[in-house]
């Protein structure tokens, strides 16, 4: 079964300035796509062949590992974003930030900081651990909380391609702007 690149839910200049039309084109229209090819290639006469994105991230190792986990990571990735962003929803999940790091704006400044941090290419992400508490996690190159039975709650690509036709080297910008758009009614619906 060939895996295919989801259709976006926003059009790809409803970002912008954010995040503009020409990053969309290339980082969903040929990094994201360009995964979905290689993986389809790759897993051909593999145990993988007819694997659902997750059996490939929990089992796979090398390029099926990596290209499998970079076409769920950025699916994710557009699902956690829409134009304008959402506010945090009153509920359980807001209680959770609260309690796990004191309160939104630590929790935002904590992010922000892991993202500006790691080093390379990879993707900061908020998940819920097996006892219920949230973590951020800074995972290199396409790695994804999942592997570690962790549930992803919301996730930030901070590889280059995500913003330097914006931003060229300036990252902490991007984070900025990228937060601005977070669909927290989404985030909360998956704690
Ligand atoms: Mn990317």
């Amino acid at each position: 079964m060939a895996f295919e690149l989801p259709a976006l839910k926003w059009a790809a200049n409803s970002l912008e300035p954010g995040i503009s039309a020409k990053t969309l084109e290339f980082h969903y229209g040929k990094h994201h796509q360009g995964y979905i090819n290689n993986l389809n290639k790759l897993i051909l006469g593999t145990a993988f062949e007819n694997a659902t994105l997750e059996e490939i991230i929990m089992k796979a190792e090398g390029g099926i590992f990596n290209n499998g986990a970079q076409v769920w990571n950025h699916s994710f990735y557009w699902d956690c974003i829409k134009p304008g962003g959402s506010v945090l929803p009153e509920g359980d999940f807001s209680k959770a930030i609260n309690r796990d790091f004191g309160s939104f704006d630590v929790f935002v400044e904590k992010f922000s900081a892991a993202c500006a941090g790691l080093f390379g290419s990879g993707w900061v992400w908020l998940a819920k651990n097996q006892n219920g508490k949230l973590e951020i996690i800074q995972e290199s190159n396409a790695g994804n909380p999942l592997r570690q039975g962790k549930t992803p709650l919301l996730t930030c690509d901070v590889w280059e391609h995500a913003y330097y036709l914006d931003k060229q080297n300036r990252r902490p910008d991007y984070v900025l702007d990228f937060l601005k758009i977070v669909d927290w009614q989404t985030v909360a619906n998956r704690y």
